[in-house]
C-alpha cells in the first residue's frame, strides 16, 4: 500500500486525505496549527464568532454540492444573494461598479462612461492586444474606471503597479459587460446577480469552519500542532518540530510553494533557486472585531479603492451569519500587506480608525478584537509567475512531489477548488481515470 504523507491541514489536504481513505489509502497528515481548516478555521470568542478573515461559499459545480451533501452540511448552508458596494471618492455604489457607476460623483461617472464608451469603439476597430493588466483595463474598461477603480484598488490588493500584473489571474474574477450593461447602471438602472460571487452560502449558525470541520472529522491520520520543518526528497522523508520523522512514498503539498522550497534540505539547482525568489506575494491582515449595535451598513461588505484607505475591503459578516451576540455586530477588515514582518498591531489600529472615519465603525464599542496575518494571502500574478511556478513544478513533480491548493499550486482560487483539488489528488494518487 503506497504511504502517502500530505504536508497541511486546510481543506485542500483534508478532503485528499478523506477521499484517499475511500480508496483503501490512508495518508497522514502534519497540521502545524492546533486545529485544521487552514485559512477556513473560525474562532469563538465572548459570543462572538469570527473567521480568520471574511469566507463565503461559491457552489458552481454539481460535484461540489454532492460531496457537501455527503457531508451532512448542506442543509445547514444558507443561501444569499450579495450584497456588496464599491466606495469611490466617498461615494457607494453597487459592486460591480463597471455596471453600476449611477451612485458615483457625476463628474467621475462622466469620467468612467466616457471612458468605457471610447474604449468600447477602438475594440470594434480591432483591438484585443494586451498583454499587461493595465493595458487589458484600458483595453476593457477605458481610461475612468481605470483611474478611478481598477488601478488604485488592485495596486491597494496587490502591492505592485497595474503594469507589473499578468493576465493570468483574471478569468472568472472581473466581471466582463456589455455596452448596455454599462449605460443602464450609469443611469441608474440597478443590475443584480452579475459576477462569480453573486449568490454565495453560508453555515447558518457557527462560522465556515463547519466546511473543513465535517471533512476532518472523517480523517483518521491527521496530526496537529506539528510543524513540518524539513523535506528530505533524496531519503524520503519529512521531520517534525517535536523531533519526529516520517517517511513517504509520495508527498502531497498543500502548504505554500515558497515555504515548501524552503524545507527541501540539500543544495537546490540554480533555476529552482532562481524560481523560488521569483515568486511574488502580499499578507493579508484581517482585523476582526465585534461590536455592539446594530451593523452600521446593511452591505455583505464594501471595497475602497481611494489610496487613503489603508484596507481595500471592510465586511459585516454577522449580516451572513448568526455570529455576534443579541444587538451586537461583527466587523471584519482586510489590509494587504508586503511580505516580511512589520507591525500588525500597528497597521490594525490604523486600519480601525479608517474605518471609524468612513463612519463605519463605532471604536468606542468594541467588545472583542481578533488580528490575524494570512501569509501569503493573494499570489502576486506578475509577469515571472508562470515560468517560476513551471519550473518549480517540474522540479517536484520529478521527484514524487504532489502540490495542490491555491497556495502550493501558486494561483488565485477559492474554496470550492481547495474541494474539488483535493479530490483530484485522491482520483490521481488511487489511479482513476481522468485524473
Ligand atoms: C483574504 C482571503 C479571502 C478569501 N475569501 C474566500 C472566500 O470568500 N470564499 C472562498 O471560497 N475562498 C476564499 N479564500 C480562499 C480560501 O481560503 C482557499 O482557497 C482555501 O482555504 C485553500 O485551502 P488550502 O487547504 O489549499 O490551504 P490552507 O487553508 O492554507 O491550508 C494549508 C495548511 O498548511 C498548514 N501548514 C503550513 N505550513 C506548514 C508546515 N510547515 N507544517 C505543517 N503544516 C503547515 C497551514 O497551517 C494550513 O492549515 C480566501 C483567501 C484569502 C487569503
Amino acid at each position: 500500500m503506497t504511504n502517502v504523507v500530505i504536508l497541511g491541514g486546510g481543506l485542500t489536504g483534508l478532503v485528499a486525505a478523506e477521499r484517499l481513505a475511500l480508496a483503501g489509502v490512508t495518508a497522514v497528515v502534519i497540521e502545524r496549527e492546533s486545529e485544521p481548516g487552514g485559512a477556513c478555521r473560525s474562532f469563538d470568542m465572548e459570543g462572538f464568532t469570527f473567521d480568520v478573515t471574511g469566507h463565503l461559499l461559491h457552489v458552481r459545480r454539481e460535484e461540489t454540492g454532492a460531496y457537501l451533501r455527503e457531508l451532512g452540511i448542506w442543509d445547514r448552508l444558507a443561501v444569499h444573494e450579495r450584497r456588496a458596494a464599491v466606495v469611490i471618492g466617498g461615494r457607494t455604489t453597487p459592486y460591480p461598479v463597471q455596471i453600476n457607476m449611477g451612485g458615483l460623483a457625476p463628474e467621475v461617472r462622466r469620467d468612467c462612461l466616457l471612458g468605457f464608451i471610447r474604449a468600447w469603439c477602438r475594440r470594434d476597430e480591432g483591438g484585443g492586444s494586451a498583454a499587461t493588466f493595465r493595458e487589458w483595463v484600458l483595453e476593457r474598461f477605458g481610461d475612468g474606471l481605470a483611474r478611478h477603480f481598477f488601478f488604485p484598488y488592485n495596486t491597494k490588493l496587490f502591492r505592485a503597479a497595474p503594469e507589473e500584473l499578468s493576465l493570468d489571474w483574471i478569468g472568472r474574477y472581473v466581471p466582463k459587460p456589455t455596452l448596455e450593461e454599462v449605460v443602464d447602471g450609469a443611469l441608474g438602472l440597478e443590475r443584480r446577480g452579475v459576477g462569480y460571487n453573486a449568490v454565495f452560502r453560508y453555515p447558518a449558525r457557527g462560522g465556515i469552519r463547519m466546511v473543513p470541520d465535517a471533512v476532518a472529522r472523517r480523517v483518521a491520520g491527521l496530526k496537529t500542532g506539528v510543524a513540518v520543518t524539513s523535506v528530505d526528497l533524496e531519503r524520503r522523508r519529512v521531520t517534525m518540530a517535536d523531533g519526529h520523522a516520517a517517511g513517504f512514498e509520495l508527498l502531497v503539498a498543500t502548504i505554500s510553494l515558497p515555504s515548501l522550497i524552503d524545507l527541501l534540505t540539500g543544495p537546490l539547482p540554480e533555476e529552482v533557486a532562481e524560481a523560488r525568489r521569483a515568486l511574488r506575494w502580499v499578507r493579508i491582515l484581517n482585523v476582526a472585531l465585534g461590536v455592539e449595535g446594530p451593523a452600521p451598513s446593511a452591505q455583505h461588505w464594501l471595497y475602497f479603492a481611494d489610496p487613503p484607505v489603508p484596507f481595500y475591503r471592510i465586511g459585516f459578516p454577522s449580516n451572513h451569519g448568526r455570529l455576534a451576540p443579541e444587538a451586537c455586530h461583527t466587523v471584519s477588515i482586510e489590509v494587504s500587506l508586503d511580505p516580511g514582518s512589520g507591525d500588525a498591531t500597528a497597521v490594525a489600529a490604523e486600519a480601525e480608525a479608517a474605518a471609524a472615519a468612513v463612519g463605519l465603525l463605532d471604536r468606542e464599542k468594541i467588545r472583542v478584537r481578533m488580528v490575524n496575518v494570512i501569509d501569503p494571502g493573494y499570489v502576486v500574478f506578475d509577469h515571472r509567475r508562470r515560468d517560476a511556478v513551471a519550473a518549480l513544478r517540474r522540479f517536484l513533480g520529478d521527484r514524487g512531489v504532489i502540490v495542490a491548493g491555491r497556495w502550493a499550486e501558486w494561483k488565485y482560487s477559492a474554496m470550492e477548488d481547495a474541494i474539488l483539488d483535493g479530490m483530484n489528488v485522491a482520483r490521481r494518487i488511487a489511479g482513476e481515470p481522468g485524473a
